[in-house]
């Protein structure tokens, strides 16, 4: 337990997918007015350096944000017609989908400084989460952060980099099981206006096979606790049965709850050199009814950009079905 470092993984294939998810479910629920409790179960560090010695080890985001960032510049040059023409990417950069434009718009942004050069800081989930809440449009409605880590080294991380954020009591950070502790804050308080809102991020490393039964289980109370909560449920697509048969079970719960769902996978391919991550999914409950136009049109593009010289077993897929769309 607990030799799972993100710091690693941050930037890589599984995380894009996991936060264009995230950004646009999240755009869309931020359109009411009515303030949300978002939730992230497995913060992390909540901010990854890019030029570190662990990001630089892996080298996964170089095959994963890094690829974005290049499409992101050169359509931007391209906007300026004495450099038109002058990229090769291997999609058209007037025509990228909006959902990964806004989520790259957005790690950009972490990047000010770094205009010219590489991106050297990648926000993970939680400070995309609080860069949304906070956007000046989204400020006054008061949108409420709660995150939990266990991690020894990135529990004191997450809580430094929340704290540089001088967000106040908008965001808590525990120290504690975040399966346990998600069970205390659903439902969510009733805000102004008499909605109750929440987003839930359930993103464990799956370090220890038992976080498949973990997260079913948890999916299965926190559907009992707040029924109408929109949850974000990602997984690692591996050969093993525990996780084969996590959207399955997901499915079927949300079936049998009679809840709206949504499962897109993206398998970038072999990496050249073999081993490593290449596959992964997001099942969401109650999803926005946007989301699944937004990612069929992010996911293909996703894949042409970072399944670029990599094997076989490339595929991209989104499925819904279930209850009315919200
Ligand atoms: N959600 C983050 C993001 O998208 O930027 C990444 C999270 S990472 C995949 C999973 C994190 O969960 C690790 O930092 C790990 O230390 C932490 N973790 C593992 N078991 C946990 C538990 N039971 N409760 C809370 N955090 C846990």
């Amino acid at each position: 337990m607990f030799s799972y470092r993100h710091a690693f993984h941050a930037g890589n294939h599984a995380d894009v997918l996991k936060h264009v998810t995230l950004v646009a479910t999240l755009r869309h629920l931020m359109r009411k007015d009515a303030p949300l409790t978002l939730i992230d179960t497995h913060a992390g560090a909540g901010v990854y350096r890019l030029d570190d010695g662990a990001a630089q080890t892996s080298g996964e985001a170089l095959d994963g944000i890094a690829r974005l960032q290049a499409l992101r510049s050169a359509a931007i040059s391209d906007q300026n017609p004495a450099s038109a023409s002058a990229h090769s990417t291997p999609i058209a950069t007037n025509n990228i989908a909006s959902a990964l434009t806004d989520y790259l718009d957005l790690v950009a942004s972490f990047n000010a400084s770094a205009a010219r050069g590489g991106w050297r800081v990648y926000p993970g989930s939680p400070f995309l989460m609080h860069a949304l809440m906070s956007e000046p449009a989204r400020a006054p409605v008061h949108d409420r952060l709660r995150l939990f880590e266990l991690h020894p080294s990135d529990a004191p991380a997450l809580d430094a980099h929340v704290a540089q954020l001088a967000a106040g009591r908008q965001i808590a950070v525990a120290r504690q099981d975040g399966f346990e502790g998600l069970k205390a804050l659903l439902p969510p308080p009733v805000a102004a206006g008499g909605s109750r809102r929440a987003l839930v991020l359930i993103d464990p490393s799956y370090e220890i096979k038992s976080d498949y039964a973990k997260v079913a289980a948890c999916m299965q109370d926190s559907l009992r606790r707040f029924p109408t909560g929109v949850y974000l449920v990602w997984y690692p697509i591996i050969p093993r049965p525990e996780a084969h048969g996590l959207p399955r079970r997901l499915k079927t719960l949300a079936q049998q709850t009679g809840r709206a769902w949504l499962h897109a996978s993206l398998h970038v391919g072999a990496a050249p050199e073999g081993g490593g991550l290449s596959a992964s999914g997001m099942f969401v409950f109650n999803p926005p009814h946007t989301l699944k136009l937004a990612l069929d049109a992010a996911l293909p593009q996703i894949l042409q950009v970072l399944g670029a010289g990599r094997g076989r077993g490339q595929a991209w897929s989104v499925e819904n079905g279930g209850a009315s769309p919200r």
